[in-house]
């Protein structure tokens, strides 16, 4: 069985380059302009031409996101920045507003077209629709469940991309007023500031200082608090509905993330595709544990079953992680001995550090003596970006993540 295209996020350079080398088949990333995601980085004109560099050295591709819901003053500068993406020759753009759609129907013809999310794909009439105006591939909305999508799949004859891993919206796939309500920032151009989030407290308009507490029980209330997305169990039965791709979400997430999350979903696809059958108890509880250990909330299947009653999270509105992103590995000083190592957030001697390999390996790092280039031995890599330098038996493949664990 051949597998599916694994879809990655790239926030930024170093996040696409990891997801490549921990297994993604292509990735996603959005330009400064005209991009949902507005705070996730994204990429400029340069980057992503060394992105797509990077991708089409290792037979991967980049599909670059165009899902703002556009206001007319939008519209003008669009076709210029469309034919720039189809000189460049991207390997896709992901589109949600038919506008969009027929300037990159005109100003980009070559380029393959994705429906995004934010289309609010939920029936084999909607995909027939959007693949007769010329996409090539539909993202479905995440409200779907598997019964749905295999009907969709077979009526439309269309490639369908479905998210398996994320955050997800209380509101419908991302269409939501709340955050633009609240903060002036619009999640409809990619700058929510997460209100579903926040704690909110009840006050009657004649006591204006009084505020009392909405308690669905003694944590407080949970009714906008999603949990996060997890169809990793559910890999071989997508597979076998002939989905073409599987989406990661998060292009705010850390590089830490995109590696773990590649990893898992790498070893899934593969393991379903040569076997056939269906994962075993133990090895689906050790890709899960694995999952838990970057930031997330707690997992629900979300709609593939149907409605799941476990679609918020009534333990923490805030994600918790348990393991931290503290560098990447840049290279190896063969004469000294050493791994490179480019600091992502304070570290040294004391801390429990794992070394997460490219091939999917993890080992365990005991670090004694922290140097610096002059070899000067360094108590803590406490500097942005600062290079650090660590004794390692063996070489490892540069992009490699160091990580602290919390065991
Ligand atoms: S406020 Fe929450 S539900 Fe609304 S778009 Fe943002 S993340 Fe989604």
């Amino acid at each position: 069985m051949q597998p599916a295209e694994l879809l990655l996020p790239a926030g930024d350079l170093d996040k696409l380059k990891t997801a490549v080398l921990f297994g993604a088949d292509a990735v996603y990333a959005g330009g400064k302009e005209y991009s949902l995601r507005a705070a996730a980085g994204n990429l400029s004109l340069s980057e992503m031409e060394e992105g797509l560099n990077f991708v089409h050295k290792k037979g991967k591709k980049l599909y670059v996101t165009v899902n703002i819901l556009a206001h007319n003053r939008d519209l003008k500068d669009l076709p210029a920045y469309l034919e720039r993406l189809a000189q460049m020759a991207v390997d896709g753009l992901i589109i949600a507003d038919p506008g969009v759609i027929k300037l990159a129907l005109k100003y980009a013809p070559e380029i393959p077209i994705t429906v995004s999310t934010q289309a609010n794909i939920t029936n084999y009439e909607a995909a027939a629709f959007y693949k007769e105006l010329g996409a090539q591939r539909l993202v479905l909305a995440r409200e779907l469940s598997l019964d749905e999508i295999i009907t969709i799949k077979e009526k439309a004859e269309v490639e369908l991309e479905v998210f398996v891993h994320g955050a997800m919206c209380v509101s419908y796939s991302g269409r939501c007023l709340l955050s633009h309500y609240m903060t002036g920032r619009s999640a409809n151009t990619g700058e929510c500031a997460h209100p579903c989030r926040y704690q909110y407290q009840l006050v009657e308009e004649k006591r204006p200082h009084e505020y009392f507490p909405i308690e669905e029980d003694e944590r407080g209330s949970y009714i906008l608090n999603s949990r996060d997305l997890c169809l990793l169990p559910h890999i071989p039965q997508l597979v076998q509905a002939g989905i073409d791709s599987f989406k990661i979400e998060g292009r705010m997430k850390s590089a830490l993330y995109v590696a773990v999350t590649a990893s898992v979903y790498r070893q899934a696809l593969e393991a379903f595709c040569q076997s056939g059958s269906e994962y075993n108890d133990k090895q689906l509880r050790i890709w899960m544990e694995e999952l838990r250990n970057v930031a997330t909330r707690p997992f629900t299947n979300g709609f593939i079953e149907g409605e799941s009653p476990l679609l918020q999270d009534i333990d923490h509105t805030a994600p918790t992680r348990r393991t931290d992103f503290c560098g990447i590995v840049r290279g190896y000083d063969p004469d000294r001995g050493w791994l490179i190592i480019e600091q992502r957030a304070n570290f040294g001697p004391g801390d429990d550090l794992q070394l997460m390999l490219t091939d999917g390996r993890i080992l365990d790092l005991e670090l004694i003596v922290l140097y610096d280039e002059n070899g000067i031995t360094l108590d803590r890599a406490r500097h942005p970006k600062q290079l650090v330098y660590v004794s390692f038996p063996q070489e490892i493949a540069a992009g490699s993540i160091l990580r602290r664990t919390s065991r």
